[in-house]
């Protein structure tokens, strides 16, 4: 039986891209159709020789809670919860950010196997991202580029590890 890897992390970070890029072309553009992503929560996915089912966290502004920072929370939680191994990311040519470790807290409590994930490094300026990253506990950050395909190898060897 497959096992199920989340993507958790704030908005923007690269979230969906690194979903689109598991599950396939094929699959999101079908996904591009307003509508049908809502439906579709768990994908069968791929990375190398690699094959799991990916939960989608996207589509926060459906949840019932009724603020941001709650639909965030409730959605993350659950998509935790549903998951074998928790692939947490952040920007890192952003940083981190406080709603970073805020979700990082939420990670670290649920105590689920967690790889977390230092994206879009494809931009110089991410270097002091991806090293910021270790402070957030969460142990060593994989440093990938979703829309760029970077880092796929140490990824897949993250989430085979973790599972
Ligand atoms: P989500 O809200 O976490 O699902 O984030 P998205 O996947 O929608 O991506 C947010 C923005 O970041 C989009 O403009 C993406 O094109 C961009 N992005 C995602 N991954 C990368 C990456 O690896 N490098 C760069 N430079 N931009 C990225
Ligand atoms: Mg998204």
């Amino acid at each position: 039986m497959a096992f199920k890897v989340a993507i958790i992390g704030r908005p923007n970070v690269g979230k969906s891209t690194l979903f689109n890029r598991l599950v396939g072309r094929r699959i999101a553009l079908v996904d591009d159709t307003p509508g049908v992503t809502r439906d579709r929560r768990l994908h069968a996915a791929r990375l190398q020789d690699l094959r799991f089912d990916v939960i989608d966290t996207a589509g926060l502004e459906d949840a019932a809670a009724p603020t941001l920072e709650g639909r965030m929370r409730a959605q993350t939680e659950t998509a935790i919860d549903e998951a074998d191994v928790v692939v947490f990311m952040i920007d890192a040519r952003a940083g981190v950010a406080p709603d970073d470790r805020t979700f990082a807290e939420v990670v670290r409590r649920r105590g689920k196997p967690v790889v977390l994930v230092a994206n879009k490094t494809d931009v110089r300026a991410a270097e002091a991202g991806v090293l910021e990253a270790w402070s957030l506990g969460l142990g060593e950050p994989v440093a990938i580029s979703a829309e760029h395909g970077h880092g796929m190898a140490e990824l897949r060897d993250a989430i085979a590890a973790a599972a």
